[in-house]
């Protein structure tokens, strides 16, 4: 297929390191078929580099969806799998199952990671909890991510998680202790360290865009991913859906627990995204780009892919005069056309 790009941008595939669905579907599930489709959604939206993020479960129910979600990541469909959860804090649990939360044991660390053989990148875990530190050492032994979230950590325990690897912010801001001048705990530390990739949920709601102006003042263009953090609801219309074991109520496009109301994963889709931080946050295109691709390829190890260079993945998206996905091609293949 020939593509005439006037008055288009060509744009390296977009890479969001934290998904739980789309498209009424669900990474949280023991059907193959399911996680598939909840990938095609976000391809279709110009994501050509997703990971399955899990949440909080029982360690039955993980190994389940871990063996689901293995042969997709052997197949390319998604990068990684992600654990949000179980070892994160109960004070700032958000929409995870409060009775599964639990500190991480040597053990049980070891037999997800094991059951994963390599294909957990990224673990999300509260370090002030007892043996997270441990633990952290363990996630990168196993080759994954460390990501500090859903944590009371104040700002000495967070320094330390980072001085013992952890590497990434899970959705910097939301389900962390708050930032305070004489405490500024997890956010404080997180956003100050070079060392660490800070995710945000750009949809308007998770964060207010004054604060996505202050992270990127003080953490720098280089150091954001941009994240959906979505759920079922992503690219679906309103309604009733579960994440994890939790019911969640979709009304106006934003997700909250039918039981306490706390905000739920977003539904967001990374063009979305996109659109909204240029064209109502007045970010420019490539460096919006930066955020949506060789950020989180550079903090999964994705050397590969994350900007449109010679040996690179030819991972393209084509978007029109308003930043819409025309057209998304994986390894020089048109997977996705508009046409
Ligand atoms: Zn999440």
């Amino acid at each position: 297929m020939d593509y005439d790009l006037r008055g288009r941008a060509l744009v390296p595939g977009f890479v969001d390191q934290h998904c739980h669905g789309g498209g009424g579907n669900t990474f949280i599930t023991t059907d193959p078929a399911e996680a598939y489709r909840a990938a095609q959604l976000h391809l279709h939206h110009g994501t050509t580099s997703l990971m399955g993020s899990l949440v909080t479960g029982s360690k039955q129910a993980l190994i389940a969806q871990i063996q689901t979600l293995s042969p997709l990541v052997d197949q390319g469909v998604l990068v990684g799998i992600h654990l949000e959860g179980p070892w994160i804090s109960k004070l700032h649990c958000g929409a995870h199952d409060l009775v599964q939360l639990r500190a991480p044991e040597a053990s049980e660390v070891g037999e997800l990671l094991a059951v994963g053989g390599g294909r957990i990148k990224m673990v999300t875990i509260a370090p002030e909890l007892p043996g997270a530190i441990p633990a952290i050492h363990q996630i990168i032994r196993a080759g994954a991510v460390a990501a500090v979230g859903h944590t009371d950590a104040d700002y000495e325990m967070a320094q330390i998680a980072i001085a013992e690897g952890a590497t990434v912010a899970t959705h910097l801001s939301n389900a962390m202790r708050p930032l305070h001048h004489r405490d500024p705990g997890a956010i404080g530390a997180l956003m100050e360290d070079p060392r660490v990739t800070v995710e945000l949920i750009a949809d308007g709601i998770h964060v207010h865009p004054a604060v996505l102006r202050l992270v990127r003042n003080e953490a720098g263009n280089g150091r954001i991913a941009l994240i959906t953090d979505a759920m079922g609801a992503a690219g679906a219309p309103d309604g009733r859906y579960l994440l994890g074991e939790l019911e969640v109520d979709v009304v106006d496009g934003v997700a909250r627990l039918v039981e306490g109301g706390a905000i739920a994963g977003s539904t967001l889709t990374l063009d979305w995204a996109l659109r909204y931080i240029v064209l109502q946050g007045g970010i420019p295109l490539e460096q919006a780009i930066e955020m949506l691709s060789a950020n989180p390829a550079r903090t999964l190890g994705l050397d590969d892919r994350g900007s449109i260079a010679p040996g690179k993945r030819a991972d393209l998206v084509v978007l029109g005069p308003g930043l819409e996905v025309e057209a998304v091609m994986v390894l020089g293949d048109w997977v996705h056309s508009t046409e």
